[in-house]
């Protein structure tokens, strides 16, 4: 049997706030281009285990390996800069900022490496990123609001906003925190088709959510938190008939 690349792999990751453990011996592993959907109640550790992975806090023990290599101990903007990207719960946006703008800023204050500033490259450059700041909006679904502030979208264009800030990164793990948390049912919709547009484009997703219909739109695997432990894991299919996992669900505070 041969297995694809592992992008993101979880050993034994703990955490603990003071005396709460939100991450207990999590272990998980992503192959390449597939997404992993991480479902589990309210409290359960899932943000958490994001910001372990993207360098906002740090395990107590074990490992976060990304490409093979270990990312625990990394700090966030280097992380980033290998191309592990994350949309918040709460999108990260700059609120006086017109659309176009605020995509290509992340694109525009990614490092070179050794290029030195350089007018004639750097106008070719900003023109370059609009170009394909546009091409995004438009996949997006926000191609109309392109001059609007972002300030002045509703929520679910707000992450879509954010979504496509990450997209121009052309990152290699894509991460999301309850990407259609608060969405009308269409803007669910909307955001399902987009998923699954990047999904076909190959990149590598682990997405957190409530959603059970995205959810089993979406994954190819889920694994489910519950009290920082990873109760069940498997296809949507091999999950949703665990009798853990109903458990978990019908028991818990989950909304
Ligand atoms: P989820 O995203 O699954 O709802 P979280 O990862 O946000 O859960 O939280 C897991 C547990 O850790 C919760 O009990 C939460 O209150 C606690 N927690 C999360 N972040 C912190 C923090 N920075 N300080 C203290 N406790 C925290
Ligand atoms: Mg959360």
């Amino acid at each position: 049997m041969t297995m694809n690349n592992l992008v993101l792999t979880l050993n034994d990751v703990q955490k603990s706030f003071g005396g709460l453990r939100a991450l207990a011996d999590v272990n998980l592993q992503v192959e390449e281009g597939k997404t992993l959907a991480i479902i589990g109640p309210n409290g359960a550790g899932k943000s958490t285990l994001l910001n372990v992975c993207v360098g906002l806090l740090k395990p107590d023990s074990g490992t976060v390996m990304f490409d093979g290599q270990e990312l625990t101990g990394k700090q966030p903007h280097e992380i980033a800069q290998l191309g592990v990207a994350r949309v918040f719960q709460t999108p990260e946006i700059f609120t006086d900022l017109s659309l176009i703008d605020n995509v290509m800023l992340p694109a525009l204050s990614k490092r070179d490496g050794s290029f030195k500033f350089n007018p004639h490259l750097h106008m070719r450059k900003q023109t370059e990123v609009r170009d394909e700041a546009e091409h995004i909006l438009a996949d997006v679904g926000l191609k109309e609001q392109l001059d609007m502030e972002a300030g002045s979208l509703s929520r679910g264009d707000k992450r879509r906003l954010e979504l496509a800030m990450c997209l121009i990164l052309h990152p290699r793990l894509l991460l999301l925190d309850e990407p259609t948390a608060g969405m009308s049912r269409h803007d669910t919709n909307q955001t399902i088709d987009l998923l699954k547009k990047i999904k076909q484009s190959g990149m590598t997703k682990v997405i957190i959510e409530h959603d059970m219909h995205v959810v089993f739109s979406l994954a190819d695997k889920v694994s489910v938190l519950a009290r920082g432990k990873i109760i069940a894991d498997g296809t949507p299919d091999e999950v949703r008939e665990d009798p853990l996992v109903k458990e978990a669900y019908l028991g818990g505070a989950h909304q």
